[in-house]
């Protein structure tokens, strides 16, 4: 704006920041997106290098079907830059406790599955498979107010419920809390968990962008600033301006802003004691604020190779014994490793084949780590990832040119900084820890008038970038709202 005033500023430019900034514009807002690094994207940014494009760590949508995306982009007429790419191929690596070597399954990962070949895999007998089919309809069943009532307790108090639940899907459950929401069993919510297993269930499992998640985020922000939108990328805001306990815009290095309303995606701790000042909140709030427990963290590798080496798009490697319960963890920490992690990688240039040079290949792998950007560990963690794949693949490490790591130190440098000891590399956010999420998650609508979170730290649901958009989304909503009802 020509007069430096606008409705509303959001600061970063995440998935969350993006979704607020464009529908705040497309409803006739003048917003400023202020975000400090040199792209947009925040977590989901995409990678560039020698012609590959890729994800900083593995990445897919769920759901598949009807993510908040959708949504959005059909609210601002650019749905057709949306372009989802199913999965076309899924390997498994499964060991069975006890066992040293791997069984494998490859499928289509595109829902075509009865389920019974993840069965044979696990190596149920018939009660076994009876049993678990159904705990998992239960599951899948639950109605919005039962998962309610699921806000305060995690995923592995939920299973203890079912005393002969078999012991593969007890494990397999332990994996998944790791590898879909990147926290540890004991401290996932059994609602947040069961809610994306309900997705993967009914609404078309996972999905992937064309051109990678990066583009579809590059395209949102184009759709931005043709509505009038102004991003301001390399500019970091400071603080975040508050006068008599309302908002009144932000300080940059690039100057002062002013607006009526702040939304920050920068990450609930972070906005509350380091941009805002705990000073301007109530006692009791920055308490509450400061105890919010981090979601945990990713630990990523990104192996450049010098040929096609795989064929899927998508592949984990698990075994009865290597997921993650805080004690687990705990002692790993303590120096008592397992041989193997788990691992989850994506191949980008399967999904989409312009991602990748002709004849080369990109694996984005990862495994789940603490949120604390100092974390020790994070260095055997990277080398277990080298040892485990390289027992399951060992033609990728033979291929490997470049190999890029990135954990949560470089995600709290890159995207959140770490207001509370051991905070800032969180993979999701707040996230889908027990106790702060569903009828728990942080509000949007902070005590400082005219302050906001938006992302997924506070107001939605569901695995990270549909949670951060369905966020941003909503406040967005409330944001107009509050806006209008100041003016009259
Ligand atoms: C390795 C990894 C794998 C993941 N896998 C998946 C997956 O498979 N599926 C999925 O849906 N999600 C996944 N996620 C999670 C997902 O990327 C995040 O949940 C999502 O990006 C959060 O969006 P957000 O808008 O809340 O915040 P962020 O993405 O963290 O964006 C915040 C933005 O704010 C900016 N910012 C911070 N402070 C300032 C400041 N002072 N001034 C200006 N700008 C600032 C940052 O630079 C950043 O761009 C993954 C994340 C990681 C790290």
């Amino acid at each position: 704006m020509a007069d430096g005033t606008y409705d509303v500023i959001v600061v970063g430019a995440g998935p969350g920041g993006l979704a607020c900034s464009a529908r705040l514009a497309h409803r006739g807002m003048r917003v400023l997106l202020v975000e400090r690094s040199d792209h947009v994207g925040g977590k989901a940014v995409a990678g560039e290098r020698d012609g590959f494009r890729y994800e900083l760590g593995p990445k897919l949508q769920v759901p598949a079907q009807g993510p908040a995306f959708a949504e959005l982009f059909a609210e601002l007429g650019i749905s057709d830059k949306l372009r989802q790419i199913t999965l076309n191929g899924v390997v498994q690596a499964y060991r069975p406790a006890g066992e040293t070597e791997y069984r494998m399954n490859i499928s289509k990962g595109d829902q075509s599955s009865d389920g019974s070949d993840q069965f044979d895999l696990w190596g149920l007998d018939d009660d076994e498979r009876r049993r678990a089919t159904e705990i998992m309809g239960e599951m899948v069943s639950l109605t919005g107010p039962q998962l309610d009532e699921l806000d305060d307790v995690s995923m592995q108090q939920y299973l203890e419920r079912f005393p002969d639940i078999p012991f593969a899907l007890w494990n397999y459950m332990g994996l998944h809390s790791n590898a879909s929401l990147a926290e540890p069993f004991d401290r996932v919510a059994a609602s947040e968990q069961i809610k994306i297993l309900q997705q993967l269930a009914f609404q078309g499992g996972a999905a992937y962008y064309e051109g990678g998640f990066g583009r579809m985020l590059d395209d949102l922000a184009a759709a931005f600033v043709g509505l009038g939108g102004e991003v301001r990328t390399g500019v970091a805001v400071e603080r975040i301006d508050i006068a008599d306990g309302h908002v009144t815009g932000v300080t940059t290095p690039a100057g002062t802003f002013a607006a009526a309303a702040v939304v920050s995606d920068a990450g609930i701790q972070p906005t509350v004691l380091k941009l805002a000042g705990a000073e301007h909140f109530p006692d009791e709030y920055v308490e509450y604020v400061r105890n919010l427990e981090p979601g945990w963290g990713w630990a990523s590798i990104r192996y450049f190779l010098s040929r096609k080496v795989l064929d899927a798009s998508m592949a984990m490697i698990y075994s009865d014994d290597t997921w993650y319960t805080t004690e687990r963890y705990d002692r790993l920490r303590h120096g008592e490793w397992d041989d193997d992690v788990i691992v989850f990688l994506t191949i980008p240039g399967n999904l989409d084949p312009s991602m990748a040079p002709p004849g080369k290949q990109c694996i984005v792998s990862g495994s789940i780590c603490s949120p604390d950007p100092e974390a020790a560990e994070i260095e055997e963690i990277y080398r277990r990832i080298d040892a485990t794949i390289g027992k399951i693949f060992p033609e990728v490490m033979e291929a490997v040119e470049h190999r890029v790591t990135e954990g949560p130190r470089e995600v709290s440098r890159h995207t959140r900084d770490s207001a509370v000891p051991g905070a800032g590399g969180e993979c999701v956010g707040i996230g889908q820890i027990v106790g702060q999420c569903g009828t728990k998650k942080p509000s949007p609508i902070t005590p400082v008038q005219g302050l906001y979170v938006c992302g997924a730290d506070a107001g939605y649901e569901g695995m990270g970038t549909h949670q951060a958009c369905g966020s941003g989304m909503r406040v967005a909503a409330v944001v107009q709202e509050r806006l209008a009802q100041a003016a009259h």
